[in-house]
């Protein structure tokens, strides 16, 4: 048993807690409270997708190769350049959003941004910004602005 085993199960004896999303018990030391199935549910986007917004294509078997822009972009729906997504919104992202958003598990803010940082050195040069500015994830308050910058700054941190 290597030494991280052996913490994580003598943390998960002495310190028994239950998974935020599902109340599964942690088995392990993870410091954030989602267990790994719950963590597995949630679903990453993956190619092929609109080269702008980033939708997913859901292609029929006949088709062989995605269209470069979804409907919307082909119709300059949207006033931006290029945006990304780093998964579907299931109910497992939205509980994990959640539990970041209205039970400050702040940790998931560290974690949503390392995804975001995936995502971003995946598209190379597509995605070269001058800047990074928080964005509000919901009706502009205090709380959703101080959100969105924790992610941002992790963000930015990490793709540097
Ligand atoms: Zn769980
Ligand atoms: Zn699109």
């Amino acid at each position: 048993m290597s030494f991280r085993a052996a913490l994580d199960a003598v943390v998960s004896v002495l310190l028994p807690a239950p998974c935020r999303m599902c109340g599964a018990t942690l088995t392990d030391a993870n410091r954030i409270p989602i267990c790994a199935s719950c963590f597995g549910s949630i679903e990453p986007i993956v190619d092929p997708m609109c080269s702008c917004c980033g939708r997913p294509f859901e292609l029929a078997p006949e088709v062989e190769k995605a269209p470069e822009l979804c409907r919307l972009c082909r119709a300059n729906f949207y006033a931006f350049e290029r945006a990304r997504s780093f998964a579907y919104y299931n109910d497992a992202l939205a509980g994990a959003i959640v539990l970041l958003k209205y039970e400050e598990v702040t940790r998931l803010g560290h974690w949503f941004a390392e995804r975001l940082a995936e995502v971003i050195r995946k598209a190379g040069e597509e995605f070269q910004a001058d800047a990074v500015v928080p964005v509000p994830t919901g009706p502009i308050a205090e709380r959703t602005l101080e959100v969105s910058t924790w992610r941002l700054r992790d963000q930015a941190r990490g793709a540097s």
